[in-house]
């Protein structure tokens, strides 16, 4: 079967290379780099960039108990220009990757003749298609607001020359509090402006107050924020002026304008699929960022994943229960997406334990904590909220013990690393200890 795929991020480039894997004659175009935005512009540029804000937290508490004779002085655009040499040696790595399974892989701009049947790349070049899976994924949402495209976002940190002495950023959710937890280390301070609450994703007050208290320094929050206009140089709200670098953080929107006549899209834009990833043209599929819904790589893959083996004649739907999620702070907040909390849980918490990245905090009285809730009847695990730096590891793989029918009291022999911070798997195994 011919299948173009457009999009080389995770959903495009999975489903890409397992359709060639699996004998199919496969095209994958993409415009700008392999890897997508995960790669290129968001979740390893986070990752970078936290790795580097660990490193000087870590270096300024050594230095203030007086183990080490260490202020940390950051070079960002030395920072962005290693990204930049990493970034381009992963190219080369997922390139030669996917090019091996037998993957035709072309640059360029891709638009879609369905009548046809034909994508056509560069406005030149044509590939015929028997089915085409688009995965375009998503750009940064720009608000209504006078000024807002003045303002920077996730597409320019990489742009950026030095670390802003005052940041302004907008939005409240992950995105938001990942860029002051950077940004704040390297030495800014910080104001993140909510239009509402901040994380309202974790739907947990003790989290949140948290991360404000603990893990953000020089960061003020701002909730129930009105904002009037954004200039170059500061942000005009309902409350008055906030001057800084200003940043957004407003979310994303799908890029699905190549096929706005072809097929149908809700009013945000994103592509309607069904569930199992069609759209309402049967020779067209589309999954990850560009349908909406759960914007992570992991979901994207697996959506990828399933609208490939739909295209070749296997029934397979998603699976959006129980998802793992992390913001990556100086420890990891992992939470679940696709609970059902509303099952006369009962919460337990577990403070942190002292260990790896937590133990030269524990004086400090910061060590996270493990917070869980669980059916004391079925012992069924309801939901688990985790913030340690261990906890976007042991989350998925106690998901995936969850979903193979684990109950809270089957962890009774489980065997832990020790040390470790690892309090998800603790506060299941011991977790009678914990009730009132
Ligand atoms: C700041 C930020 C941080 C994030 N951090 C994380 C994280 O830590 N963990 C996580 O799981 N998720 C994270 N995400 C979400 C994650 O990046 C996305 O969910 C994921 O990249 C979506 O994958 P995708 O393949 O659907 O689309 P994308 O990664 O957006 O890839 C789509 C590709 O299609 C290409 N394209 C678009 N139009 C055309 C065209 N006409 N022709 C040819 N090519 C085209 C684009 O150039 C792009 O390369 C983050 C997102 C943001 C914004």
């Amino acid at each position: 079967m011919k299948i173009v795929i457009i999009g080389a991020g995770p959903a495009g480039r999975f489903a890409a290379m397992y359709a060639a894997e699996n004998g199919n004659d496969v095209t994958l175009i993409e415009n700008k780099h392999i890897g997508g935005k995960c790669l290129n512009q968001a979740c390893m540029v986070v990752c970078a960039l936290s790795d580097v804000s660990k490193h000087i937290r870590d270096a300024e508490n050594f230095d203030e108990l007086g183990i080490l004779d260490c202020k940390p002085k950051v070079n960002y655009e030395k920072i962005t220009g290693l990204i930049k040499d990493t970034q381009k040696k992963i190219h080369k790595i997922i390139t030669k990757e996917t090019v091996n399974t037998g993957v035709e892989f072309i640059h360029g701009t891709a638009s879609v003749n369905a009548d046809e049947k034909v994508v056509i790349v560069n406005e030149d070049d044509e590939y015929p298609y028997d089915k085409l899976l688009i995965c375009t994924g998503s750009s940064p949402k720009i608000p209504n607001i006078p000024g807002a495209e003045k303002a920077l976002t996730y597409k320019d940190t990489l742009k950026i020359k030095e670390v802003p002495e005052k940041l302004v950023i907008i939005g409240g959710g992950s995105t938001a509090a990942e860029y002051a937890g950077i940004f704040s280390s390297m030495g800014s301070q910080v104001d993140i402006l909510c239009r509402s609450q901040f994380l309202k994703v974790l739907n947990d007050s003790k989290s949140e107050e948290y991360i404000v208290s603990k893990l953000l320094k020089n960061t003020m929050v701002h909730e129930n924020v009105e904002i009037k206009e954004i200039t170059d140089t500061s942000v005009i709200t309902n409350y008055g002026e906030i001057e800084g670098t200003v940043l957004l953080a407003t979310g994303v929107k799908a890029n699905s304008d190549i096929v706005k006549d072809i097929v149908e899209r809700d009013e945000k834009g994103n592509i309607i699929v069904d569930e199992y990833m069609q759209t309402s043209n049967e020779d067209i599929y589309a999954a990850g960022d560009v349908i909406g819904g759960i914007l992570s790589t992991p979901v994207s893959r697996m959506e990828g994943m399933a609208a490939i083996k739909n295209i070749m004649g296997k029934k397979i739907k998603p699976d959006y229960s129980l998802i793992p999620m992390t913001i990556t702070l100086p420890y990891d907040v992992s939470y679940l997406l696709g609970t059902d909390v509303s099952d006369n849980g009962k919460e337990i918490v577990l403070p942190g334990a002292a260990g790896p990245s937590t133990f030269w905090f524990t004086l400090e009285g910061n060590t996270g904590f493990t917070k869980e809730n669980i059916n004391l009847d079925s012992n069924e695990i309801n939901n688990i909220i985790a913030i340690s730096p261990s906890s976007n590891i042991a989350l998925p793989y106690m998901i995936k013990a969850i979903k193979d029918g684990k109950k809270a009291d089957q962890f009774d022999n489980f065997l832990e690393i020790h040390p470790s911070t690892d309090g998800i798997s603790k506060l299941t195994e011991y977790y009678k200890r914990y009730l009132d």
